[in-house]
This record gives C-alpha cells, sequence and structure tokens, in this order.
C-alpha cells in the first residue's frame, strides 16, 4: 500500500457498503454474496424492447439489486468516486472484455456532469482502459439533459427526441471511422439511450460497438 492510500485508510477509513466492516467500499464476505449474470444471451432480452438495435453485442455483469445497486447509487449520488476502480474489476473479471481499438461511455449532460463533478460511467470506462491497456476517449456528447426527457408521456415522442440525444464530438469525427468501439454504461432499463448512443456512433462511421453494463433493471 502507498503511503498516502495508507494515510487516507487512517484518517478516512471505509466500511463495507452492505455490511458497514470496516475495510474496502465491499467486503470479501459480500462479494461473494453476489450474483453475476454469466454471459447470458442478454442481446435476446431487450430486442422486444426497440425497433432496431445498433450495439452488436451486449454483456451485462449483474442485476441491479442488493449490493451492486448499493455501489452504483454510492457512485452516482454520494460522490463517491473510489468505488470505481472496484467496479471496473468486476467488469474486467466477470465479462469477456472484447478486442477493440477505443472504450468510450454514456456520457453525463454538461450541466448535469457540473453539478455532480464526475460521470459515473466515465470513472468506471477510465479504471477500464487501465487494466485493459484500451485508450478511453469522451467521444459522445450529450445534447438534452434526460429528467425533462423522463417528464415526456409520449413513448413516440420520446423515441423522437432520443433520436437526437447524442452527438460525436468533432475532434473524434476522423478517429473514428471503421474503429470497433467499448461503450460503458452502469445501468440499463429498456436499453433506449444505449441504444441511441451506438446509432450515433454508428451513423458516424463506428464499425462496431460493443456495450458492457454493470446492471440492469429490466426484469
Ligand atoms: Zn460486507
Amino acid at each position: 500500500m502507498k503511503l498516502k492510500d495508507l494515510l487516507l485508510e487512517l484518517f478516512f477509513p471505509s466500511f463495507c457498503i452492505n455490511c458497514q466492516r470496516l475495510g474496502p467500499a465491499l467486503c470479501q464476505n459480500c462479494y461473494h454474496g453476489l450474483k453475476f449474470y454469466f454471459l447470458q444471451n442478454k442481446l435476446q432480452e431487450i430486442a422486444p424492447n426497440l425497433k432496431e438495435i445498433y450495439f452488436d453485442d451486449l454483456q451485462i455483469m449483474a442485476k441491479f439489486s442488493g449490493s451492486i445497486a448499493k455501489l452504483l447509487k454510492a457512485l452516482k449520488y454520494h460522490d463517491s468516486k473510489n468505488i470505481a476502480p472496484m467496479l471496473a474489476r468486476m467488469l474486467w473479471r466477470h465479462l469477456v472484455i472484447p478486442q477493440v481499438d477505443l472504450i468510450t461511455f454514456i456520457p453525463l449532460h454538461p450541466y448535469k456532469l457540473r453539478v455532480r463533478g464526475y460521470n459515473q460511467c466515465q470513472e468506471i470506462a477510465l479504471e477500464l482502459g487501465k487494466l485493459s491497456g484500451i485508450a478511453v476517449k469522451n467521444l459522445l456528447l450529450k445534447k438534452k439533459n434526460t429528467k425533462a426527457q423522463a417528464q415526456i408521456k409520449d413513448q413516440d415522442e420520446r423515441l423522437r427526441r432520443m433520436d437526437d440525444l447524442f452527438q460525436v464530438r468533432n475532434k473524434y469525427k476522423n478517429l473514428i471511422k471503421n474503429k470497433i468501439i467499448i461503450i460503458i454504461d452502469d445501468v440499463i432499463t429498456t436499453g433506449a439511450t444505449l441504444n441511441a448512443a451506438s446509432k450515433t456512433l454508428k451513423e458516424a462511421g463506428v464499425k462496431q460497438v460493443f456495450a458492457l453494463i454493470i446492471a440492469s433493471k429490466m426484469e
């Protein structure tokens, strides 16, 4: 352990998010209690939700429940950036990381990013980049704030607005042509957001998009 980490541990001890035992954000015991999906075909499961699917493969690590849900909520709402490396190591261990050119992630709307201070998906992506040696790029820009989006009752209208939810950042427009890309998202509900991001990437010339998701809220 580095001195800096040791000092941080001494002055700001951390506790297991599930059983409050002193130590890492998830203790060994609670880690072993997690239920992982192990390569179930989630693409088939999500297909009925979407008219056309723009990503080429979808791996989901676990169901959004128990300790995984607690870790993701802490990462998202409680300024706990330190949880990202743990989640990235879980992805690395429990999913098959495909051979790709780049890793990217679902962006936050710039307003939300300012409020939260960081994008939890970006933090996980950066850590996965370190583990895999694959470059991580902030390829996409989110143009609308989806909080307003969720309040739109009409489903067709919501889907229409999804259509231009994202755009590729100008500086990466050439870089991504014919590339194979991993896209990271923390939680999947219907797959609509992921699909919209993948569509944007495909229309910009990306060859293949592989989605890696921490947890699913699908029934
Ligand atoms: Zn525990």
